[in-house]
């Protein structure tokens, strides 16, 4: 009887963590380095941390406030919960990419000479807020009073979440010139923002 019952509740465990949703990070297997992996103050900048729950996935910090790895954590629990619900992720291009970020933080902006706004119109030599620099890596501004749900950590992960799942992260967004990007992603990033925004993030 018992080892029937064992035998029932490991198929159950199997059926509900066949690997949905946002819960797959919450193992943490890799707590051990988690811990030792902190922001020393007292050590030169940049700093290279890595983010708990995410694998592999990294920040490059210009100090310590900026940000502690929890709340670039939960920044980025809460971007793949808003994406799951809104498109899915059943091949984990997407949970993959997360798992390998690094995200670089920056106090200052930068110009970019040519890009897209959201419409999808170009412009020239434009002051920036973040951009994607590889497949794995983002350099983002700190954001607007210094918060995580004010910068545009979200709309830089968009773009690597359709590069993983598309191959190209559709640079001009909205517009038309490339694919991937549509106004249900926008509202995606806004809503996450607004997520991240009640933790005080
Ligand atoms: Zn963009």
């Amino acid at each position: 009887m018992l080892k029937k019952v064992i035998i029932f509740l490991s198929l159950m465990l199997c059926f509900t963590c066949s690997g949905h949703g946002p819960g797959v990070f919450l193992s943490n297997e890799n707590k051990p380095i988690y811990k030792s992996s902190v922001c020393d103050p007292d050590k030169s900048f940049p700093q290279m941390i890595l983010i708990p729950f995410f694998e592999r996935a990294s920040q490059i910090v210009p100090n310590c406030q900026t940000y502690p790895k929890h709340e670039t954590a939960l920044a980025l629990f809460i971007f793949y919960y808003k994406w799951t619900e809104y498109f899915g992720d059943r091949d984990y291009a997407v949970r993959g990419m997360l798992e390998k970020v690094m995200i670089q933080w920056d106090t200052h902006k930068k110009v970019s000479k040519k890009g897209y706004n959201l419409k999808g119109e170009p412009f020239e030599d434009r002051n920036i807020i973040g951009r994607v620099e590889s497949d794995s890596m983002t350099w983002v501004w700190q954001g607007y009073d210094h918060r995580i749900s004010q910068s545009a950590l979200f709309h830089e992960l968009v773009h690597m979440a359709l590069r993983a799942k598309f191959g190209t992260a559709d640079p001009d967004h909205e517009g038309s010139k490339y694919r991937g990007w549509t106004r249900a992603h926008s509202v995606m990033i806004i809503e996450s923002k607004q997520m991240l925004a009640a933790f005080n993030l």
